[in-house]
């Protein structure tokens, strides 16, 4: 079990040093999460920046929340990752961004239209803004809730972006294209008017996303390499 633990940390950390290095967060702002097994979670410390942060500091907690392991204190955004572990079982990694464009829509408080193909298949749909309730709190993770429902990313009312998924590496992918999306249809709409993508055409690449393309990718996977998958497509 420590070996795995120590896997995960590394993962962890890893994915951590790659969010920064995309200039997603800045300093130790944004979180991320792995979800071990169904009583186990790793979440990130609260105030330490990416570049400083060590295998030790990753808080592992119950749950509930409850501190299994780690001297430093969780990340302040653990309810919402709690809450998100409680209501979907398909989720078992977080990842929390305060990227540049994607915050611009939650400033703005207007959804990520669904309307490239990547983030179809990787979202499933529009990116929904989850009304605004103060960091850290309860009320913030209930909103969140609300407007992820079943899709995989969303937009924290004048904060940031969540990403969610069943592999780490996959919910840094989320978060990653929640960015590219956002900063594409600002510029589009400095060309002219947004074309969107059908329903049918979306619920046609989300399910061939889920249902093909990702199983058939982990088959050729190792798991070193699938920890350590890039976006090649
Ligand atoms: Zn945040």
């Amino acid at each position: 079990m420590t070996d795995t633990i120590d896997h995960h940390q590394q993962t962890i950390i890893e994915t951590a040093l790659q969010m920064a290095k995309e200039r997603l967060v800045f300093g130790s702002w944004g979180n991320i999460s792995l979800r071990i097994d169904t009583e186990k979670i790793i979440i990130t410390p609260s105030g330490i920046d990416y570049d400083k942060m060590q295998c030790e500091d990753l808080v592992l907690v119950d749950s509930a929340g409850t501190i299994l392991a780690g001297n430093q204190r969780p990340s302040s955004e653990l309810p919402l990752h709690l809450a998100i572990y409680n209501q979907r079982q398909d989720v078992h990694a977080i990842v929390h961004t305060h990227s540049i464009y994607a915050t611009s829509f939650a400033i703005v408080r207007q959804p990520i239209p669904p309307v490239v193909e990547d983030l179809v298949q990787i979202v499933g749909g529009t990116v929904e803004i989850a009304e605004y309730a103060l960091p850290g709190t309860d009320e913030l993770a209930r909103n969140v809730l609300v407007a992820l429902a079943d899709r995989n990313a969303v937009l924290l009312a004048n904060h940031g972006v969540v990403g969610v998924a069943a592999e780490i590496t996959e919910a840094l992918k989320v978060c990653s294209l929640v960015e590219k999306t956002a900063q594409s249809v600002i510029f589009a709409r400095l060309l002219g008017d947004v074309v969107g993508l059908s329903h049918r055409d979306i619920e046609t690449m989300r399910t061939f996303y889920c249902e093909e393309y990702r199983p058939r990718k982990r088959d050729k996977l190792t798991p070193i390499e699938d920890a350590g998958e890039k976006t090649n497509e």
